[in-house]
This record gives C-alpha cells, structure tokens and sequence, in this order.
C-alpha cells in the first residue's frame, strides 16, 4: 500500500497548471495516501488552490539550495518525510538524481536525459513535437505507469484570502468597481511571443470604454519596460497598475476579478485559463494546439502564417506571425467572449 506520495511539480507556472491533470489522476487513484507537491517557491501558492495536495515542500535550486550542500539539504529534507513513492513530472535530470539521493523507494518518470537508472518505473517519452496539448503529455505518463486516466481538469480556485488580497491591491491603485479589463504585455524568455505593446493599449481602452470599466496591467517584476509601454497609452483614470506588485496568489485574485483578459502565451494565460476568467491570448512563434489556454472560456488569435511555430525566442525575420494580428481581431474575440 502507497500511504505517502512525493509529487516533484515542474518548475513553471504554465506547466504546473498543464500538469493538473495528471496530479489529480494520482489523487482519485491514492485518495487516502497524503500527498506532497516538492514545488519552485514561485510556484508554490498555486497548489493552495486546487484539491489535491495535502502539503508542500520548497526546492529552489537556484536560490537556498544551490550547489552541491543545497541540493544535498534539500535531498535531506525529502528524505525526513519518509515517502513509499515519488512521481516526477519534470524530465531534468536532476529531479530523478535527487529523489534518488533522498532515498524513496519508488521513483517513477519520464526515460529522459539518461536518468532511467534512477528510476524504479520508466515511461518512454512521446517523440516531439507532440501534437497534443501538453496536458496530455502528463497524462500519458501517468497513464504508460499503469495508473487510471481520468478526463483532464486545469482548473484552479483562488482562495478567499487571494480574492481579498487581489481586491486590496486593485482598491489601492484607484479600483472603482465596475468591469475590469485585465493586460498582460509580456513573456518569459521570448521576445519573438510579444504582441505590441500599443495594440494591447489600444485593445483595451476600447474595451474599458464599452464596458465603462477600467484597465489593470499585470506583469512581472522584469517585464516594467513592456507595462510602461501599455499605460503610455491609456487615460490616467482608466488605468490601475500591478505590474511588480503582485504575489502568485494576489495575481490569482486579480484575475478572478476580471471580465476580460488579454495576454501573449504565458503563464499567467495559463492561470486565467484554469480560473475560467474569459481570456484572449495572442499566438505567434508557439504552438497553440501544445500549450494554448485550456478552457472553454478562452480563444486564441493567430495568423497562420508558413513559419510558425517555430518556437525560437527571437524572430529571424519580419515577426508577421505577431505584425499581422491586428487590434480589431483581438477587440472582436474579447467583446465576444464578454458578451456570452
Ligand atoms: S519565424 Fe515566423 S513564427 Fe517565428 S517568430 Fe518569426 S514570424 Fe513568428
């Protein structure tokens, strides 16, 4: 009998959300087994708002448990736990040497990066690309270990304390209350994934103005040029600015609150994905079949154009899968969505 299950989560925001069913595959098959998530501390609060772990672990390999006494403190605190099983859903190395190292007796993931020795059940990974939404990646993993399949849920709720905690914010930057029009300009690691700034400015002023409502700018601490650049566009008194200033559970707060949100690929379109916010995301370089808004309040605009996806981080050309998105589609999906 498994009684005590160590979930190694992937490491992005994006990711953890395409993994959330797979996770709760591992759930309905150990509904009394207690489960852990060893998880980024970016990642962390994420998991408070969804129904499958009972606790979590931090490991930041790039912060308190860097080099090798961190990652041995690190294989310190995993083993303390005692856990009969461990499943790994990133395909690192590392992830497989340090459960390994923590001295779990079931070590279950991915044959990947030539790490199958560490592991006690190995899956072949599907060959890339996939051609399936990467839920589905997760999913056959946890189907190829023997485990049953359950319909794929991403969704997530934020808490009480992050919907009060997003209200906070929003009320401090001058929220007056009415439909909330939410941006997020940026990307992580992608120039090429960028839609221009000012067309998000102008998508969303036109927005805010139909619904009489105000626009919030999302972003992360790194992405201020990118939010600088949508408020140069937008009236003073329509304008509430979050970028830099929100935790992973205040953003899911804010998101909550939003009638509309208008993001590149990202994490935080993930997010808003999986809270069923309506949410039009602007696809160029990546493929949207892959890692596209799972739900059915979202909608993708794209140019198919030859090239795409392509996957690189900056476009070696005229970036016309982003340059031919223009403003009036993205305004037409978003008044849609908000309509219905
Ligand atoms: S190569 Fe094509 S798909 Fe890739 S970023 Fe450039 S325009 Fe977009």
């Amino acid at each position: 009998m498994t009684d005590s299950i160590l979930i190694f989560a992937p490491s992005w925001i994006g990711d953890s959300v395409m993994s959330l069913g797979a996770m709760r595959a591992v759930r309905k098959t150990h509904s009394n087994a207690r489960i852990v998530a060893l998880t980024r501390p970016w990642v962390q609060e994420l998991y408070a708002g969804c129904d499958v772990f009972d606790d979590t672990i931090l490991y930041d390999p790039h912060g308190a448990d860097r080099g090798i006494s961190g990652f041995l403190r690190a294989a310190r605190r995993v083993r303390l736990e005692d856990f009969d099983l461990s499943i790994l859903f990133p395909n690192a190395f590392r992830a497989a040497f340090l459960i390994h190292t923590a001295g779990i007796p079931e070590r279950w993931g991915y044959a990947t990066e030539k790490r199958g020795v560490f592991l006690t059940k190995r899956v072949p990974p599907a060959p890339r690309p996939f051609g399936r939404h990467q839920a589905h990646f997760y999913l056959d993993l946890i189907g190829g270990l023997g485990l049953d399949l359950v319909e794929p849920d991403l969704s997530l709720q934020a808490t009480e304390p992050m919907r009060r905690a997003g209200r906070t914010l929003l009320e401090r930057e001058g929220y007056k209350g009415g439909p909330l029009v939410g941006v997020h300009p940026g990307a992580t690691n992608s120039r090429a994934k960028l839609w221009q700034t000012s067309r998000y400015a102008e998508v969303a002023l036109k927005l805010a103005e139909t619904l009489d409502g105000q626009v919030v700018i999302l972003g992360g601490i790194t992405e201020g040029v990118l939010a600088e650049e949508v408020r140069a566009g937008l009236p003073k008194e329509r304008v509430l600015m979050l970028q830099g200033k929100t935790s992973l559970g205040e953003l899911m707060g804010v998101l909550s609150e939003l009638a509309v949100f208008l993001t590149n690929d990202s994490g935080p379109m993930h997010l808003a994905a999986a809270l069923a916010v309506p949410t039009v995301a602007v696809f160029g370089p990546t493929d949207f079949r892959e890692t596209g808004p799972y739900s059915s309040v979202a909608r993708v605009v794209r140019e198919p154009v030859d090239c795409s996806p392509c996957l690189y981080r900056d476009c070696p050309i005229d970036h016309r899968c982003m340059e031919r998105v223009t403003p009036e589609r993205v305004y037409d999906e978003a008044l849609a969505l908000v309509s219905s």
